[in-house]
């Protein structure tokens, strides 16, 4: 590789790393994003005299590309990629990063398999040697990426609701870890005694394919997202493992990157939900098994406070500050663009308005934020959780809109509890907490929620949406 484009890929990494770093606020991301693509239209640009080389050496041995086929490809590519990306739902956001993460996933393995099986006939054919370094790297790359496909695909399903529920039977854990020590045996077997076996290769990349499946197969729908993250930083490594395959370092570089990003986004959300990594992954968390009626002892004799929409809007439009926090519901209800309204309604009579957004609100990292960017909710009034929680005790209303596990108090004063030791949004501090639902039935974590039993809590039952547009046209009317 010539000096000058190892310099332009060495620019291309600096792209993507301050695109990176201006997605870590919503007022910057969008440049964020634009500026990482504008580092891979580079990065693909400079790939193109490499290509000219690479079938110089390779016409030796009777390889050669076809040229038309990579355009075709590429246009296919971009055509089916911006339908997408324009047409899909916002709330289908998180199957689309699963669909998209797969496909990156099974590139990457494809690209390494064909490297393989090309190395391993010229080594046949012109006793070629590949140096162990390299074909570890294939076959990193072959199992990484394939796992992350057929893995994503099954994440797509759960999220789409086609397979939501965790399938697990017994000795499903060692059977998978019988699966993946055949799997890592057989690499080695590839990498220091049969570098020219294609069918030993063919049963590893086959059960690699079914490995992902398998992994992914125990766990529930609502954990998808952390499963994302995850196969999201597999799809990062088996690209820079191709990048070493194919001495590309843009590749490396950028798969480096998704590889230790995914990898920090997925430790971040076990975080903030108190939860191991393990647990995700092996714990069939939503088959029941996890959840049960924590706290349910404390709350005998216990009742809940219903409201009605006019006096709920009387509290509202009398309070100095409200708090808003919104959850799964809602996005479920849709009811975004009706949030903005109510907080304008307030903002005009001189409430001030703020937003809580918990981590893992919702059911994929960031879910809050865009639903409410979507409907032009100002930045300057969303609140990370560490920072609104010492003010919760001013606040005169907190408005709980579909939220129930991130406000859970359970988190805090039942040690029993599945959640405990989450990091929750305090609700329960304010002056008067206003909870909008449907019915009793649990959040996603599957238990009772003293919040809906504190003294100063009242229940306004009913879809987030139309409960919201009766609060609005009542506050309108007062
Ligand atoms: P929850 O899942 O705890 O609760 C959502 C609530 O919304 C339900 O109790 C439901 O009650 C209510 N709801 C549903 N539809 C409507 C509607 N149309 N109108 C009004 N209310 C509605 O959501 P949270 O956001 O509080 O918590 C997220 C959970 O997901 C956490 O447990 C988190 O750990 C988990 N999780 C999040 C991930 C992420 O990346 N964000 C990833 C993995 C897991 P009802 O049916 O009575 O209306």
């Amino acid at each position: 590789m010539s000096p000058f484009i190892a310099i332009i890929f060495i620019a291309v990494a600096v792209l993507f790393i301050l695109g990176i770093k201006l997605m870590g606020s919503p007022k910057t991301a969008r440049y964020g994003n634009l500026l990482a693509a504008f580092g891979m239209l580079i990065a693909l640009a400079a790939t193109v005299p490499l290509l000219g080389s690479w079938e110089t050496s390779q016409l030796l041995h009777g390889w050669s590309l076809n040229y038309i086929l990579m355009v075709v490809g590429i246009v296919i590519g971009l055509i089916i990629g911006a339908i997408g990306a324009y047409s899909v739902k916002m709330t289908a956001m998180p199957q689309m990063v699963a669909l998209f993460n797969g496909v990156g996933g099974g590139a990457a393995a494809l690209v390494a398999s064909l490297e393989f099986i090309k190395e391993a006939s010229t080594h046949y054919e012109v006793a070629h040697e590949t140096s162990a370094f390299i074909t570890g790297s294939m076959l990193f790359a072959t199992l990484i990426g394939s796992l992350s496909f057929s893995g994503s695909l099954i994440a797509f399903s759960k999220l789409q609701g086609y397979l939501e529920k965790p399938h697990t039977f017994p000795g499903q854990n060692v059977l998978n870890g019988l699966v993946l020590a055949v799997i890592l045996g057989l690499c080695v077997y590839l990498t220091g005694w049969a570098t020219t076996n294609s069918t030993a290769f063919i049963v590893m990349f086959s059960l690699a394919l079914v490995f992902g499946v398998a992994m992914v197969m125990p766990i529930g729908g609502a954990d998808m997202p952390v499963v994302i993250s995850l196969l999201n930083s597999f799809t990062g490594l088996a690209v820079a493992a191709d990048g070493f395959t194919i001495n590309n370092i843009s590749m490396i570089v950028a798969g480096t990157l998704v590889g230790s990003s995914g990898t920090l986004l997925t430790l971040l959300m076990c975080k903030a939900m108190n939860r191991p990594v393990t647990n995700v992954l092996f714990g069939a968390f939503g088959s029941g098994g996890g959840g049960g009626k924590a706290g349910a002892s404390d709350l005998a004799g216990k009742t809940v406070k219903p409201i009605q929409a006019d006096e709920a809007a009387l509290l509202l439009g009398n309070a100095q500050q409200v708090v808003i926090v919104p959850g799964y519901g809602m996005a479920v209800a849709q009811a975004q663009h009706q949030v903005r309204e109510l907080s304008d309604e307030l903002g005009k009579r001189g409430v001030e308005v703020r937003f809580a957004i918990h981590p893992v609100a919702g059911r994929m990292p960031g879910h809050m934020n865009v639903l409410l960017a979507e409907a032009n909710v100002p930045y300057d009034q969303l609140c990370e959780m560490e920072a609104i929680n010492p003010t919760m005790d001013r606040v005169d209303v907190c408005l709980v809109i579909g939220a129930n596990d991130v406000v859970n108090p359970a988190a805090r004063e039942d040690k029993s509890s599945p959640i405990y030791g989450m990091p929750i949004i305090e609700a329960d501090r304010a002056k008067t907490v206003i909870v909008m639902k449907r019915s009793m039935a649990a959040g996603f974590a599957g238990i009772e929620n003293l919040l809906f039993y504190k003294d100063n809590t009242r229940m306004l039952f009913g879809d987030a949406k139309a409960s919201l547009q009766t609060l609005i046209a009542q506050l309108k009317a007062s």
